[in-house]
């Protein structure tokens, strides 16, 4: 593992091949969502003997619960690097977070938003009081300063919030979003960033970067599903009504009118995932207090291995939006195979090769279209899906280069890719 300290629960399970016996698996779907660390998973075993009501509770058990979870925002806004008086407030996941900020959107607030993002950040504000400028794929980093500048400059009059991912879940590339979040200020907007990606890979501060608003998701972070946060600026969410109405986000309920508490307590109405938001907070505190730069540099040297590894491979194409120059990566990779149907190859990798990536179009479909449309590559079932390899922290050099040489092998059997399945009958 390239993360001492970091370890992962169930690391080094073993998985059936077709051809007989086991082998250790090669989970390369990080970028999907990371294993839970050990230390998460034991915290949330406690959790779940002891935990009881939060907020209403008056036992000992519901004092505890109810000081985990408030106790659970302070790791987590340091772990973002957000200013003493930044909201957290924890949502389902990132898509739950966007879907939280699009309603607390002032009236006629105009998004920016680029047609490369993830669906999660792409969408939400549709269906807000909001005018959306959707801008295409950027040729370049340059190219997507430039083209926000222009957007919000022209923008009408009123609110505005550009929206950006800090990592591309599709080609890992890093945006500039220093740049971007200058340009935002100098406009008089708001920037928010997804940070689903990025935040696993790289330590930031959206204090520093100048950034308003940040999503992430728990199980992205080596923690559970169904924890999330939004975190930054109070105003914006304290203006709006509740996100949900119900019990929690009420101060005061009579025949003529309720009001509600402040934030965070107002958008998050009905019985909170405790367990979800403290092993949220465990796992932000744990990687947090690892050595980052270190961790970076060793993704860095495997995520070079895959990617050169890959695009050594005859008929093999890695996909890229920027120039390599222009744009460093996390350690996430689409590739795919001349004449070979996406689905297919990550089925055989996983039967074959006991190797798990994802197939698809990664919930970023203006941008996987726009990839493949620009690299010639048409997938031979029509589907416009590629595969993507992605790095966590207990991916091993063996991992890497066992899917390297795994790749390399389906793809010399030419475009009409035989493989057997897990039950170990040919595939149709
Ligand atoms: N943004 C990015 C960049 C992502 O990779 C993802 C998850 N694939 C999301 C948003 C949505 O995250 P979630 O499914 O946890 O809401």
């Amino acid at each position: 593992p390239h993360a001492p300290g970091l370890e992962i629960a169930g690391a080094g399970a073993t998985v059936p091949l077709t051809g007989g016996g086991r082998i250790e698996y090669a989970n390369l779907d990080h970028g999907a969502s990371a294993p839970a660390l050990r230390e998460v998973s034991d915290t949330v075993e406690r959790l779940l003997q002891t935990y009881a009501s939060v907020h209403r509770g008056a036992g000992w058990h519901s004092q505890i619960s109810t000081s985990l979870y408030e106790g659970a925002r302070g790791p987590i806004r340091s772990f973002v690097g957000g200013r003493a008086d930044d909201a957290v407030v924890f949502t389902q996941h990132t898509t739950d977070a966007f879907g939280l900020l699009a309603h607390c959107l002032p009236a006629r607030t105009t998004v920016v938003v680029f047609e490369t993002e993830h669906h999660a950040a792409l969408l939400p504000w549709e269906r807000s009081a909001a005018r959306v400028l959707r801008l295409p794929a950027p040729a370049s980093p340059a190219a997507a300063i430039a083209a926000a500048d222009e957007a919000l400059r022209t923008r009408p009059a009123g609110p505005a919030l550009l929206v950006v991912t800090g990592a591309s879940n599709v080609t890992g590339e890093l945006w500039p979003v220093a740049r971007l979040a200058a340009v935002a200020r100098a406009r008089g907007a708001r920037i928010a960033l997804d940070a689903a990606q990025l935040a696993p890979h790289r330590a930031f501060s959206i204090d520093e970067l100048g950034v308003d608003y940040v999503a992430i998701s728990g199980h992205k972070l080596y923690a559970p599903f169904g924890a999330g946060a939004l975190i930054g600026r109070t105003d914006w969410l304290q203006a709006a009504p509740p996100y949900r109405l119900g019990g929690g986000a009420t101060a005061t309920v009579t025949d003529d009118e309720v009001t509600f508490k402040p934030v965070p307590e107002r958008h998050e109405a009905g019985s909170p995932n405790v367990p979800g938001a403290v092993a949220l907070a465990t796992a932000c505190h744990l990687i947090a207090g690892a050595d980052r730069d270190r961790l970076a540099c060793l993704e860095a040297g495997l995520t070079e291995a895959l990617q050169q590894g890959l695009a050594d491979i005859p008929g093999v194409t890695v996909h890229r939006l920027f120039a390599a120059a222009d744009a460093q990566t996390i350690g996430v990779v689409t590739f795919t195979i001349a004449g070979q149907s996406s689905a297919e190859v990550a089925a055989a990798l996983s039967a074959e090769h006991g190797i798990g990536v994802r197939d698809g179009a990664f919930c970023a479909q203006p941008l996987v279209r726009r990839l493949l449309g620009a690299a010639g590559c048409s997938s031979p079932d029509g589907s416009g899906h590629a595969l993507r390899a992605s790095i966590g922290l207990g991916t091993t050099t063996e991992h890497v280069n066992r899917l390297v040489a795994a790749v390399s092998d389906i793809a010399s059997r030419g475009p009409r890719l035989r493989y057997t399945t897990a039950s170990g009958r040919p595939a149709p």
